[in-house]
């Protein structure tokens, strides 16, 4: 193993009603607090005015931020910053899902700079502070919840960056599984490919003797398996839902990260650079690029997707080559997600070749591409036509 610190700040409220802390997390009564939300969805279930009633009870005065998009864009985070600095905001409020989560992150850092936030997320200025936030999270998918992570895409430039800070970690979170029971059910499968995904990315490490971490890692996508169809068959179980909420905050809240070198995250970089230019839902991406990512690094050195496949997907070793089970890994992967109604090819998207040069040159905005195998511009391409 690797030395490590193991921190997170977030304080995590988990379970039915867990929406009445938030006056006393608040910390004090009379702030002024900006709720940041998304196209709607808040409105129709509910969660707006739940949100609402406790922020009364608190005696907040309420300044509103709505329309953030999937993906969010540089341009509402401009909206964020200025109503922060005009209305002198104590503290921020993100009520959705990882977009809206992650555009009130990249808020809470450009309140307290000068400049371009995108200067941020771009780090060329240094991230000195930030308005505290809070989170109440309506689908589970991304972890952004509880970590420090947070991925804004700038449309004028096409460029998707993920980015991070120890000053945007949510100073708490709501998880209450009944807010995620009007996910729809494509969204729903992305958030289960997503945390699938994440787990996986910290997976393929280099570091030596690491079985706890990988112990977890590997029950965590065995309870994936077992519980994603039930959920994608009953999408209004709490119990379901509950698992599914807590898996995917586990996934990416640091815990699986503790004395390895932080996995590869390749994938996750090509599918930025995708729907930078596509606009495409990232689990949606990510559901068409992993087993392609799988089956292009087992070509090199099955053995850690051969690991998976048998403790994972429960393949069977006895006469076959290190190769021959890894393979039956990619492909058990990918019909996984396909008997969930994941998309499995970019012509689902009706993507063709013809950017794959803007997405190479797009993934490689930030110098090197992925840790397990360090990518170059021909195994992206490669990647990207395995997924055509
Ligand atoms: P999302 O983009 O936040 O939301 C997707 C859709 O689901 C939106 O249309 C939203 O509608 C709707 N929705 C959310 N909650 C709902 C509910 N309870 N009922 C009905 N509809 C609901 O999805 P996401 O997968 O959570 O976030 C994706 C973004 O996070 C991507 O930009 C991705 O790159 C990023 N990401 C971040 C991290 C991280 O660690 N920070 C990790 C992975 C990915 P409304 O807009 O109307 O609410
Ligand atoms: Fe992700």
């Amino acid at each position: 193993m690797n030395t490590f610190l193991q921190y997170n700040p977030t304080r995590l409220f988990f379970g039915k009603d867990q929406i009445t802390q938030i006056p006393s997390e608040l910390g004090r009564k009379g702030l002024n607090v900006l709720v940041v939300y998304g196209g709607g969805s808040i409105k129709k279930n509910g969660v707006y005015d739940n949100v609402m009633e406790q922020l009364a009870k608190a005696e907040a005065t309420v300044y509103e931020l709505s329309g953030v998009e999937p993906n969010p864009r540089l341009a509402t985070v401009k909206q964020g910053v200025d109503i922060c600095k005009r209305e002198n905001i104590d503290f921020l409020l993100a009520v959705g899902g990882g977009s809206v989560i992650d555009c009130t992150k990249a808020i809470a850092v450009g309140a307290k700079y000068e400049g371009d936030p995108w200067d941020l997320i771009t780090q060329q200025a240094p991230i000195e502070d930030a308005l505290p936030l809070g989170t109440v999270l309506t689908l589970a998918a991304t972890g952004s919840e509880m970590n420090q992570v947070s991925v804004i895409t700038n449309w004028d430039t096409h460029e998707k960056l993920g980015w991070g800070s120890p000053y945007v970690f949510p100073t708490f979170s709501i998880l209450d599984p009944a807010n995620t029971k009007s996910v729809p059910m494509d969204q729903t499968v992305y958030g289960i490919v997503d945390s699938m995904s994440h787990a996986l990315e910290h997976y393929f490490h280099r570091t030596e003797n690491t079985p706890m971490i990988d112990g977890f890692i590997e029950s965590l996508l065995r309870t994936a398996l077992q519980n994603g169809p039930k959920l994608v068959e009953n999408p209004q179980t709490y119990e379901y839902r509950e698992t599914m909420m807590y898996l995917s905050t586990t996934a990416f809240n640091g815990t699986l990260s503790n004395g390895t070198d932080g996995g590869d995250w390749a994938t996750h970089g090509i599918e930025h650079a995708l729907s930078a230019i596509y606009d495409i839902p990232h689990g949606g991406g990510l559901a068409i690029l992993f087993p392609n990512w799988l089956e292009h690094v087992l070509e090199e050195d099955p053995t850690r997707v051969k690991q998976l496949a048998v403790n994972v997907f429960g393949i069977s070793d006895e006469s076959k080559t290190d190769s021959e089970v890894a393979k039956e890994g990619a492909k058990a992967l990918r019909t996984f997600w396909n008997s969930l109604g994941a998309p499995s090819q970019l012509s689902d998207y009706d993507i063709d070749d013809q950017h794959f040069d803007d997405i190479i040159q797009k993934t490689f905005i930030r110098p090197t591409v992925g840790t397990y195998k360090e990518l170059d511009h021909d195994s992206v391409r490669d990647i990207l036509k395995r997924s055509l």
